[in-house]
């Protein structure tokens, strides 16, 4: 089994037992966001219990889009300097 696939069942186990406030959220599958939707998807990230494990499986799979723990993905087109802007302060 390859790690991205180990941190995609990490994350789904744990999203099982606390689902994470971003479940359902239309601002984490949305194309473009407002800042203020940027900001409340940044703080629902900060306080989510499972963000390791998120994070863990975000930057590992690069998804090609959506908000993931703490940042807007654009999956292997983005570059570190774009994806650094994007981070949690
Ligand atoms: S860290 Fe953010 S995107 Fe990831 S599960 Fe938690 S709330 Fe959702």
């Amino acid at each position: 089994m390859t790690h991205v696939e180990d941190a995609r069942r990490a994350l789904d186990e744990a999203a099982q037992r606390t689902p994470p406030a971003c479940d359902g959220a239309p601002e984490f599958t949305a194309d473009d966001l407002s800042d203020d939707d940027l900001a409340w998807c940044r703080e629902v990230c900060r306080l989510c219990p499972i963000f390791e494990l998120c994070d863990d499986y975000a930057s590992t799979a690069r998804p090609a889009a959506g908000f993931w723990a703490g940042r807007v993905r654009k999956g292997r087109g983005m570059n570190d300097r774009t994806e650094e802007r994007n981070r949690i302060a």
